[in-house]
């Protein structure tokens, strides 16, 4: 394939050979074409753009601004009429999937759980297709741009295009010579006719490239005229509408698909930090040393050692708000979601130095499903060993510390649970001293001796000979039974 360079005044003057540009035949047809062509990194911030499609708008204004531009009637065989549709359609619609894609990509990422670990998220399997299809389209795309007629260089005076048939620069010099030679040149139909083509509209009309009528042909030419480097003009005319077409639909395919899903998942989930198989994510005021000491804290949680969890974490007026997500056998599960409320306690008293939190039940999207404020009974406590007591507002500190070290100092030995769970609650004169004790001991006529033994020893040592109750619970602390004096 040669090149050959044509000059404005030329074109202006002259017709063109009537043979084909691209393979030499005779031509049946004049198209219009637009070429454009620009300085090196002003292709490179296009094919950037490709990938950032916010550049996408700035790559809009510097081509509308930099790119050199030059309308040349090109003639064409029968079989080259269409010669650049395949790349417009390679270039367009793979942009359009492309931006369609990477728009997925981000939001999901923004919006979507962790999966559990080893397996792929959505997210993960948009961005591997994003990739995969970049790569694919590269290909065929840089190909075709190789084999099509295309500019090499534009300046005011001159076009260079490469990619044309040795036949037709060979007449284009032959012809300079001749019109150097003042020899007459024919009319465009006549030669057309003596080539033997059919004269088309767009040929027989004016090929005057500054031609800007709205005629049949100027609706013609935009319909043909784009080429890899056409990107729309920011200042309307047939392509910069067409262009503005193009981009109104990415957007509203991109809406189409994107809302919905941000509908249904309730938007972002904030920032991560992950420590071992604990995320925590951070949002609405909530700080990353927050999040990580929160982080640091379920990590040793024994009840979910090894188990990867993602929750979430957010500033509210007086404390904060400790969002969890709950497997769906257990959303219905009461036992389980009001045990939701301890966990919420021990955050606040190991994480928070207190602070109210409000424990949101949630399902894997981080929805809330149900709400439990702070429990104004456990809303405080004290840890000594492997001892815990919670307690409420009416109760001091200093009260529960003590008992918590007795107890501490009497069970700790005991080959008990890993944790022994007590409130300490005050009623007028009365301290309920509340023990979560198994069901089956409750029977056991030896353990209630014990037990009441026990009830006399908190009372002397701990209470100096005040009246106190030792109230048997369940697990939640739900008073099963109670032993008086
Ligand atoms: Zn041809």
């Amino acid at each position: 394939m040669a090149t050959v360079t044509l000059y404005r005044q030329e074109l202006d003057t002259w017709d063109l050979p009537p043979i084909c540009m691209r393979c030499g035949e005779p031509a049946t047809l004049v198209r219009q074409k637009r070429f454009s062509w620009g300085p090196g990194w002003v292709l490179l911030l296009l094919f950037v753009s490709v990938i950032l499609p916010l550049l996408f708008w700035v790559a809009l204004i510097v081509n509308a601004r930099l790119l050199k531009k030059m309308w040349v009637p090109v003639p064409l065989c029968e079989r080259h009429r269409n010669h650049w549709l395949a790349l417009q359609v390679v270039l367009f619609g793979g942009l359009a999937i492309l931006a369609l894609l990477f728009c997925s990509t981000i939001v999901l990422w923004g919006i979507m759980p962790e999966p559990p670990q080893g397996e792929l998220s959505l997210t993960g399997w948009f961005c591997f297709a994003t990739v995969t299809f970049l790569v694919i389209m590269v290909f065929p795309a840089a190909i075709l741009q190789t084999t099509v007629i295309r500019p090499t260089q534009i300046t005011d005076q001159s076009i260079t295009l490469t990619s044309v048939a040795k036949e037709f620069v060979h007449r284009v010099r032959e012809e300079r010579s001749d019109a150097r030679l003042g020899r007459t040149r024919l009319g465009r139909s006549d030669r057309l006719a003596r080539a033997g083509g059919e004269v088309e509209r767009i040929a027989a009309g004016l090929p005057d490239p500054r031609f800007q009528g709205a005629s049949a042909e100027e609706a013609e030419r935009s319909v043909n005229d784009l080429h890899i480097m056409d990107l729309p003009e920011a200042r309307g005319g047939p392509l910069g509408a067409r262009g503005a077409i193009i981009c109104c639909l990415v957007f509203l395919a991109a809406v189409v698909v994107l809302v919905p899903i941000i509908a249904v998942t309730g938007g972002g989930h904030g920032s991560k930090v992950q420590h071992g198989n604990i995320e925590v994510f951070y949002t609405e005021g909530a700080t990353k040393a927050e999040a990580d000491r929160l982080a640091a804290y379920l990590l040793k949680d024994p009840a979910g050692a090894g188990h990867r969890r993602s929750v979430q974490l957010k500033k509210t007026a007086d404390g904060y708000q400790f969002r969890m997500p709950i497997k769906k056998e257990f959303q219905n599960d009461q036992k389980v979601l009001q045990g939701l409320q301890f966990d919420g306690a021990r955050i606040s008293r190991d994480v928070f130095d207190g602070a109210a939190i409000e424990v949101h039940a949630c399902d894997q999207h981080l929805k809330t499903l149900k709400t439990f404020p702070p429990r104004p009974d456990v809303r405080y406590g004290v840890v000594d060993g492997k001892i815990e007591v919670f307690f409420a507002a009416n109760v001091e500190k200093a009260d529960a510390q003590q008992l918590a070290k007795y107890l501490a100092t009497t069970l700790g030995g005991e080959p008990a649970p890993a944790r022994i769970s007590f409130k300490l609650a005050r009623r007028g004169a009365i301290w309920e001293v509340h023990m979560v004790v198994a069901q089956k001991v409750l029977q056991d006529p030896a353990v209630i001796a014990d037990l009441r033994q026990a009830r006399n020893d908190i009372a002397v040592n701990v209470f100096k000979g005040g009246s106190v109750e030792m109230h048997l619970c369940d697990n939640l602390l739900n008073v099963v039974d109670v032993l008086k004096e």
